[in-house]
């Protein structure tokens, strides 16, 4: 029954289940791809004969959050649990494009500060409609303001490399659609916003959206998006920092799991910052709680969070 359950994912032999081991990338390997932990119901046993990681099925249960009873319905959770840890085939293909040239900006632009409309909306507290940003935070991050059409009415924020703008978002500030531009013929997945600033630090955190970073602090870095591209894992892994500090919208729990598993399993010390479901930290007023007390990243709190959450899919 259970075999006729999962097989059709795990290719299983009489009273064995094959299932990805979730321990393997905690354990020095990388991650099991393949399926190569070994589920015995009937001597109620489990052995990654990958990693070495085996015990009694009532352990297994125990780590992965479930009841210690053998019943179909804990097996199909083990399943979806099992399945946070599946690597994306899409993920793996790592793109090779030059995300270190120069674009410069499209148009004129010239500092807010001559710009009483931009400047209000930038500095204006969050209360107001504002971005409760300070003088130190727009000259930190280099942000703009565009005098030429068809960008009249916008703040340009430019990721940089090197000192150089390779590449930015223009935000209306007077209610335009889209609300964000983006340069032609580039794609946001091969940048990092804030990388170069957040690389004087020991910690980095990792947000979605340039405003969440500019909130959570000047060690924070934006992927513009919850879907964190092989390229972008990769220059902030390359970055050398000592922690990396995972603190996707609260929406985004799945994703933020596997970037963490990505993190975690080449040896980075990493974090996971749990937010409420429709909260982002620029929106989240004690966000700065939560990053202190978050807790570092494994197989345990992955499940935790996932399962006090509800939201394991
Ligand atoms: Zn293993």
């Amino acid at each position: 029954m259970l075999v006729e359950k999962l097989g059709d994912d795990y290719p299983a032999s009489g009273q064995e289940i094959r299932l990805k081991c979730p321990q393997c990338a905690l354990r020095g390997k990388t991650p099991d791809t393949t399926g190569h932990m070994y589920v015995n119901s009937h001597a109620e046993k489990f052995n990654c004969f990958r990693c070495g990681w085996k015990g009694p099925l009532s352990y297994l249960f125990k780590v992965l959050g479930v009841e210690a009873v053998v019943t179909l319905n804990d097996w199909s959770t083990v399943a979806r649990n099992m399945s946070l840890f599946r690597s994306s085939k899409a993920q793996l293909a790592v793109k090779i494009m030059d995300n270190t040239q120069e674009i410069g900006y499209p148009c004129g632009i010239v500092h807010p500060a001559y710009s009483p409309d931009a400047w209000a909306y930038l500095t204006s507290p969050k209360a107001d409609g504002g971005r409760g940003l300070s003088t130190e935070q727009i000259s930190y991050y280099g942000i703009s303001v565009a005098v030429e059409e068809p960008y009249v009415g916008r703040v340009f924020i430019p990721t940089f490399h090197d000192s150089k703008v390779v590449y930015w978002v223009a935000r209306t500030f007077i209610g335009q659609e889209p609300k964000y531009l983006n340069p032609k013929g580039l794609s946001k997945v091969d940048f990092v916003f804030g990388l170069q600033q957040a690389k004087s630090f020991d910690t980095v955190i990792v947000t979605e959206g340039v405003f969440s970073a500019i909130a959570a602090g000047p060690n924070a870095v934006a992927t513009f998006g919850k879907a964190v591209s092989v390229s972008q894992r990769q220059q902030i892994a390359d970055a050398g920092f000592k922690r990396i500090v995972v603190a996707l919208d609260g929406d985004a729990r799945k994703e933020s799991l596997q970037l963490c598993q990505w993190f975690s399993s080449r040896g980075h010390e990493t974090y996971l910052v749990d937010l409420p479901k429709d909260a982002d930290p620029d929106s989240d007023s004690t966000f700065q709680d939560r990053v202190r007390s978050c807790s570092r990243f494994s197989l345990e709190s992955a499940l935790k969070y996932s399962l006090t959450q509800g939201n394991v899919k």
